[in-house]
């Protein structure tokens, strides 16, 4: 599937958490449909933890998704060693959120460490009901 962007609520729910979380790792799952990613699913257990949260993530059995997406505490995007090997492990779309975590502070990655474009959408869902 043709990844065409990343939906901008998606994303503001991703910078929010990450904010929110600070200096704790947020990590989750991202998934796609109709090839907009759209759905964040939150790594389970965010208490305070010897191990860190993308090696929580990269310890998920059956681990299937379009990608990831992490916080660090700091300003420092770069993938470490162990999210290299996380973003070879699934999916081709990896965020990494950074502080001070707006919109400008995030950067997405392919499987091999590499920067790539993601474009942020404005998507209406169809299942979306206005009250
Ligand atoms: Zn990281």
């Amino acid at each position: 599937m043709q990844i065409k962007g990343i939906a901008r609520d998606t994303l503001n729910f991703i910078l929010e958490a990450s904010k929110s979380m600070a200096p704790v790792e947020f990590a989750g799952l991202l998934q796609e449909k109709d090839g907009i990613i759209s759905e964040v699913l939150i790594l389970p257990g965010t208490e305070s933890s010897d191990t860190n949260a993308i090696l929580r993530l990269y310890m998920m059995p059956n681990i299937k998704a379009t990608g990831s997406v992490h916080s660090h505490p700091g300003s420092n995007r770069s993938p470490s060693q162990a999210d290299l090997q996380l973003f070879s492990r699934t999916g081709n779309y990896h965020i990494i959120v950074g502080r001070p975590y707006n919109k400008q502070s995030w950067t997405c990655y392919d499987k091999k460490g590499k920067t790539i474009e993601l474009p942020v959408l404005d998507v209406e869902f169809e299942d979306y009901e206005e009250f």
